[in-house]
């Protein structure tokens, strides 16, 4: 009895393993793995021995993208599938006896911009180069709920995976509200400018930001988020995501830097340009996008499409808005708090550039002057201070929803 069990089993063994010579021959083998960019805009390529069969699916909770493979062999170096731009897991394996799958943990919701299976040039084989880029709640939601209604019924959701009930539960089907974003600047690693007094910069914005959010919250019909709510660093290309993601119709991002002259103080208000206001701008424009590189991080020019996001033709729309909104802020800062000389200053800030999301920085005062640091550590002074922004947010949030900005 146990000799003819242990027989069965044998004999077993030996289909299996004749079964897995004969396809071994034919498994596709993906070779090598390569991802670049940011938290904007993601590349992904796969190289391949031979023509891959290849279907995708977005996953909800977190954000996923799975890449169905006929059985498949990886080869990938575990470097290169280290954490990257938009994904922060890559994960691959066989799901039955003749297929595989990778799947692509995001840090949000994503949209796959393009998904394309290219031969080879020079060299033998094929290789797959999929875009993806940070989209809104909503576009994802969207996107689930189409890939829900059409394949359903073909596709075999992982274990787990709640692909019936896509939407996330924070995405109303309503009308959306005014959205602001507000970015306290730099966090973590990067504390920002420091004053002689030894206060940093990441303190004092991330105290204001939170005075500003609940200002905010007193106006009716004005959802606010936050970019950070702790000493967390975040790249720029992340703060601009965050943004992207609520479809936020401002964002203020918030900073309290040094400048070379301790006389000068006040309030300043950027919007974003390529070409300065003045050289104080540009220099503060430069030292504020170096704050990837002040967490080590090392700027990325494997991917010049990043340059192209920046030239988005809504841009110019968002522009006129930005720039309205400044002219708002500064009217109704003025009136109370000191300001420096031509408060509406330009400059080409990195965190300022989403195409689709009217933004500004706000200089709150400067960490090189005593009296403005004082200023800063007060939480009375910040409390007004917020209060006036909130205030021009709300005239904004008016005149927006009027249609009177265009
Ligand atoms: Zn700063």
């Amino acid at each position: 009895m146990i000799r003819r069990i242990v027989m069965a089993a044998y004999l077993g063994l030996l289909v299996c393993l004749q079964a897995g010579n004969a396809a071994h021959a034919e498994d596709l083998a993906a070779l090598t793995y390569q991802a670049a960019g940011d938290e904007l805009r993601t590349r992904i390529v796969i190289n391949f021995d031979h023509e891959p069969d290849v279907s995708t699916m977005l996953l909800g909770d977190p954000h996923r993208l799975a890449i169905d493979l006929p059985k498949t062999v990886f080869g990938f170096d575990k470097k290169s599938v280290e954490p990257r731009g938009l994904i922060t897991d890559v994960r691959y394996g066989m799901i039955d006896s003749t297929r595989s799958r990778l799947i692509f943990t995001l840090k949000g919701p994503f949209a796959v911009e393009r998904l394309d299976v290219i031969k080879n040039d020079t060299s033998p084989g094929y290789r797959l180069v999929a875009d993806l880029v940070a989209s809104s709640d909503r576009a994802f939601a969207e996107a689930m709920k189409t890939q829900n209604q059409t394949t359903a019924s073909t596709v075999v959701a992982p274990k787990g995976d709640r692909i019936a009930s896509a939407a996330p539960n924070e995405v109303s089907t309503g009308p959306k509200p005014f959205t602001v974003v507000v970015d306290a600047g730099h966090g973590g690693i990067d504390s920002g400018a420091e004053s002689a007094g030894g206060s940093l910069e990441k303190n004092v914005t991330l105290l204001f930001a939170q005075q500003l959010r609940d200002e905010l919250g007193k106006l009716p019909g004005i959802r606010v988020e936050m970019t950070r709510n702790d000493d967390t660093f975040l790249r720029l290309s992340e703060r601009v995501r965050i943004a992207r993601q609520y479809e936020a119709d401002l964002f203020i991002s918030i900073h309290a830097d040094t400048i070379n002259r301790g006389s000068i103080r006040g309030a300043t208000v950027y919007t974003v340009s390529d070409k300065a206001s003045d050289a104080d701008s540009r220099a503060m424009a430069d030292r504020e996008n170096r704050a990837d590189a002040v967490a080590g991080i090392a700027f990325d020019n494997e991917t010049p499409e990043i340059a192209d996001i920046l030239m988005d033709l809504t841009r110019r729309e968002t522009h006129t808005f930005s720039l309205s909104f400044a002219k708002t802020v500064v009217k109704s800062l003025k009136k109370d708090v000191n300001m420096i000389n031509n408060p509406h200053r330009f400059a080409g800030f990195q965190v300022l550039r989403a195409p689709d999301v009217p933004s500004v920085l706000v200089e709150i005062g400067y960490l090189s002057n005593q009296e403005d640091e004082k200023l800063m550590l007060d939480p009375a002074w910040r409390s007004h201070v917020a209060e006036r922004l909130a205030t021009a947010v709300g005239e904004y949030a008016g005149m927006k929803t009027a249609g009177a900005l265009n």
